[in-house]
C-alpha cells in the first residue's frame, strides 16, 4: 500500500476520544495524524487524587508516542491547533498548514466560570495536570502558613475549604479532601487543632449529584457527612475576591481556598471556528456525528452537542467520547467502503463515583449501590481503564 495515496485522517485531540478513535482507524486504509497539545493521554477522572497529593501525575499520564508506536499508519505531532478551514479541508497548529480528507475534532472541554473572572483568577480547578498540581501545592502550603499562624480568625479562614459544585467531581474531591485532612494532616501536624477545619460542598440546584436517582443522592449526603463534609444545598457563589466567598443571599465564608467544579464548557478553539454551537459551547452535529455542512468533519466528545431519544443532550463523558469515537471510526471505514454513515446511539454503562476510601455510590444494570461495594466497583473499573500496566500497578500501591 502506497500510503501517501490513501485517504489522510487528521485527528485533533488524543483524550478519551481521540485515543480511542484512532486505535478503531490503525490498520483501516488511511493515513492517521493525531495532533495534541501534550504528548501524553490523560486519565482525566482521576486528576483530584493528584489535586489531594494521592497520585502524582506520572500515575495518570501516559505518552502517545508509546501508545501509537505500534501502529505503522499512526503518526502524532505535538502541537497547538489554532483554526480550521472546512472548506479548503485544512488546519494550522503552531504554523504548520496540515491537509486532510477526513477531520475527527474531539478537542475535549475546559472549566467554564460563567463569567466570573475572579472567581477564575483566585479559585482553583481540576481539568489538567497543571491546575491539579497548582491545587495539590496549595493545599500543602495552606496547612503549613496555618500551622504557625496565631490569629483564631485567620487560621480558621485557611483550615476552611469551599469546593464548589455538587457533581461527581465536587463530591469526589470534597470526599477525598475530608480524607487527607483527617488520615494525613491531622497526623503531620499534631499540635494543630483540627477542630477549626472545615470543608463546604456548596451546589447551586436543590441537590448534589443531580443526575443521580433520589436514593444514591442520599447516600452521597450521608456518605459525605459520615467525613465530615459539609453539604450546602440549594446554595449560589456569586463572587471570590481570594480570601472570602460571597453568596446569593449576602452572607459570606472567610476561605483561602475555593475548588471550582461547578461548570464545564467546550474547548476555546470551538469558539473559533463559525460553526453552530449549543449548550455549554458545544458543537451541534448530525447523529452520524458528522458537521452538518462539511461530512467528512466528525465531531466528537465534550466538544459535540448531541440528543439522546429522549431530547436530553449525552453528558461529558469519558464514556460517550469513547463510543462517539467508535461510531466516528466506523462511519469513515464505511464512507471509505461506499456505504452511508449511520447514526450514533449511546448505551449507557451506568454511573458511578467515589466519595474518599472504601465509599462510593453505583448505579449499574439498573441496581443501585452505595458504600464498599460500589467502591469495588469503581476501583476495579478505574484500575481497568487506566493506560499502561505499569501505571496500574503503581496506582493499586499507592492507593493500598
Ligand atoms: C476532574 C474530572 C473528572 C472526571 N471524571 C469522569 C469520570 O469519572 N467518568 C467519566 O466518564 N468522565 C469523567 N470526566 C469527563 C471526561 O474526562 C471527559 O468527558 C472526556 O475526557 C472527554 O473526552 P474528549 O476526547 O472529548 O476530550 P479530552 O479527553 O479532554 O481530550 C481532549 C484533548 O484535546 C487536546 N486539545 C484541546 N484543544 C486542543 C488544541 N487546540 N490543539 C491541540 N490539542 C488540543 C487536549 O490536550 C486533550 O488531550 C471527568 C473530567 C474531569 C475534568
Amino acid at each position: 500500500m502506497n500510503i501517501q495515496k490513501v485517504p489522510h485522517v487528521v485527528i485533533i485531540g488524543a483524550g478519551f476520544g481521540g485515543l480511542q478513535a484512532a486505535q478503531k482507524l490503525a490498520g483501516a486504509p488511511v493515513r492517521i495524524t493525531v495532533i495534541d497539545r501534550h504528548n501524553y493521554h490523560l486519565f482525566q477522572p482521576l486528576l483530584y487524587q493528584v489535586a489531594i497529593a494521592g497520585l502524582v501525575p506520572s500515575q495518570i499520564a501516559y505518552p502517545l508516542r508509546s501508545i501509537f508506536r505500534r501502529h505503522k499508519n499512526v503518526d502524532f505531532l505535538m502541537s497547538e491547533v489554532t483554526s480550521i478551514d472546512f472548506d479548503a479541508c485544512f488546519v494550522k497548529a503552531n504554523g504548520s498548514v496540515i491537509a486532510y480528507d477526513y477531520l475527527i475534532l474531539s478537542v475535549g472541554g475546559q472549566t467554564n466560570f460563567f463569567g466570573m473572572q475572579e472567581v477564575e483568577h483566585h479559585g482553583f480547578q481540576l481539568k489538567d495536570v497543571e491546575s491539579a498540581v497548582a491545587t495539590r501545592n496549595h493545599l500543602l502550603e495552606i496547612f503549613e502558613k496555618a500551622s504557625r499562624e496565631v490569629d483564631i480568625e485567620k487560621r480558621r479562614a485557611m483550615l476552611t475549604f469551599v469546593i464548589v459544585g455538587g457533581g461527581p467531581t465536587g463530591v469526589e474531591t470534597a470526599g477525598a479532601l475530608a480524607e487527607l485532612i483527617t488520615h494525613v494532616m491531622a497526623k503531620d501536624y499534631p499540635y494543630m487543632d483540627f477542630n477549626d477545619v472545615r470543608v463546604l460542598l456548596l451546589e447551586a440546584a436543590s441537590s448534589v449529584m443531580m443526575t443521580y436517582p433520589e436514593e444514591l443522592r442520599k447516600a452521597t449526603r450521608k456518605l459525605l457527612h459520615d467525613k465530615s463534609v459539609e453539604v450546602m444545598e440549594n446554595t449560589k457563589l456569586i463572587d471570590y475576591n481570594g480570601q472570602q466567598v460571597t453568596l446569593a443571599d449576602g452572607s459570606t465564608i472567610d476561605t483561602h481556598t475555593l475548588i471550582w467544579t461547578a461548570g464545564v464548557r467546550s474547548a476555546e478553539i470551538t469558539d473559533r471556528l463559525g460553526v453552530p454551537q449549543a449548550v455549554g459551547k458545544r458543537i451541534r452535529v448530525e447523529p452520524t456525528l458528522q458537521l452538518s455542512a462539511h461530512p467528512e468533519v466528525f465531531i466528537i466528545g465534550d466538544a459535540a452537542y448531541l440528543e439522546d431519544e429522549k431530547g436530553q443532550p449525552l453528558p461529558m463523558l469519558a464514556t460517550v467520547a469513547q463510543q462517539e469515537a467508535k461510531a466516528a471510526a466506523h462511519n469513515i471505514r464505511r464512507i471509505l467502503k461506499g456505504e452511508g454513515p449511520r447514526p450514533f446511539h449511546y448505551k449507557d454503562p451506568g454511573l458511578l463515583a467515589t466519595i474518599g476510601r472504601n465509599a462510593a455510590v453505583a448505579r449499574i444494570w439498573g441496581l443501585s449501590f452505595s458504600g464498599f461495594i460500589a467502591w469495588m466497583i469503581w476501583v476495579v473499573l478505574h484500575i481497568y481503564r487506566i493506560i499502561g500496566f505499569r501505571n496500574r500497578v503503581l496506582v493499586l500501591i499507592n492507593w493500598a
